[in-house]
């Protein structure tokens, strides 16, 4: 049975090795993590100020509703609090999305390389996968849109995409969105928007008020530097929206997490700074990439593709034992590649010295 195989097949996610772990394997004092696309800056200091004199009642459930998140982020946008949906992190509202509309029988269209998750959760579900290679890192949205059929359910866009880091135009996509069918959900994982610099970049706002069948996701395990938190949100039409509600189970964010993310939002000005230091940290290893003749992705995220043309994983060892944890291209189908988030200049200088010594 073809769904059996399926679930038979599906490895465990595996998220790259902790601080800890590095740290004894190597015996090393001073470990950097630089694979998971987390805020070297961590959060605002509004929410650390916040956190200091919290105390929420540990004995009670959260607000299943997470009123006061629901309220600052509605204004934030500018949407209706019904237009929202917070989840465990945005990996929550990918398996809630899937819970409800992923069966064996209907199938579901992704870009590949791009985020594990919704080919991991369509898995579990049994869809039929139809993975579209990226071009040049990018999607080839005209081939996505010649996968769509009646059985399809779901299409799931990454902007910018993980890990290739690049984003999807607004003529791009307007014509694509104009050209899928209103009863197929599209998914616009925008996990990294706020790191993008980009003038053709779409405005998402806008697109979900023409088109019933799009939900964004955003998070604030990224630039807001919320990851151990976990919370994640997407938003929509109402409708659309409140069609997955009752998937979601009643207490998916925490009490701390949704306190902290309801400050965070409101200071932008951390999240301005944070962008302008990504943009001056990809600028390092962009010089270094040309300094080696070493090809790589322009980035819009937090995050950078190199290709150092060799095995991927020999490059992650090495740099492992130099004390930082990157991404291995092997496990993110760029085999001679690693990928690299962008740290605070120092840890980007010394991952580049570091790899200096790969010659
Ligand atoms: N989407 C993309 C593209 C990601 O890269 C990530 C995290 N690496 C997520 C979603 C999930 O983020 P979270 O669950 O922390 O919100």
């Amino acid at each position: 049975m073809k769904w059996k195989e399926q679930i038979l097949n599906l490895k465990a996610y595996q998220p790259g090795k902790s601080i800890d772990e590095v740290k004894k394997m190597f015996n090393l004092e001073k470990i950097t993590k630089l694979a998971s696309n987390e805020n070297p800056f961590g959060c605002s200091p509004v929410v650390n100020q916040m956190l200091q004199s919290y105390q929420p009642l540990r004995s009670l459930y959260p607000d299943g509703y997470a009123a006061k998140l629901r309220e600052a982020t509605a204004e934030f946008l500018n949407v209706s609090e019904r237009q929202l949906i917070f989840g465990n992190g945005s990996d929550e509202i990918i398996q809630i999305i899937s819970r409800a509309l992923l069966k064996p029988g209907v199938n579901t269209i992704m870009p590949a390389p791009s985020f594990p998750q919704y080919r991991h959760n369509a898995i579990i579900e049994g869809a039929e996968i139809r993975e579209v290679p990226l071009v040049d890192g990018a999607h080839d949205l005209s081939s996505m849109l010649a996968q769509i059929d009646e059985a399809t359910a779901v299409v799931w866009l990454c902007s910018p995409n993980n890990p290739s880091g690049k984003y999807i135009n607004e003529q791009g996509l307007v014509g694509f969105l104009n050209k899928v069918p209103d009863d197929i959900l599209v998914v616009l994982d925008e996990a990294y928007y706020e790191y993008v610099v980009a003038d053709d970049y779409y405005d998402s706002l806008e697109l979900v008020k023409k088109h019933e069948n799009l939900l964004v996701l955003r998070t604030f395990s990224k630039i807001y530097g919320l990851a151990s938190f976990r919370v994640g949100y997407g938003f929509g039409q109402e409708n659309l929206v409140q069609t997955l509600e009752p998937v979601r189970e009643p207490f998916n964010t925490n009490v701390l997490g949704q306190a902290a993310a309801a400050a965070a939002i409101q200071d932008q000005d951390f999240v301005h700074a944070c962008k302008e230091e990504n943009r001056k940290g990809l600028e390092q290893f962009y010089q270094f990439c040309r300094e080696h003749n070493l090809t790589y992705f322009p980035s819009q995220g937090n995050f950078i593709l190199i290709d150092f043309n060799r095995d991927g994983d020999e490059v992650f060892q090495f740099l492992l034992s130099e004390g930082y944890i990157v991404r291995s291209g092997q496990a993110l189908g760029y085999p001679t590649c690693v990928r690299v988030t962008v740290g605070s200049a120092e840890q980007n200088n010394g991952v580049i010295e570091s790899m200096k010594k790969l010659w």
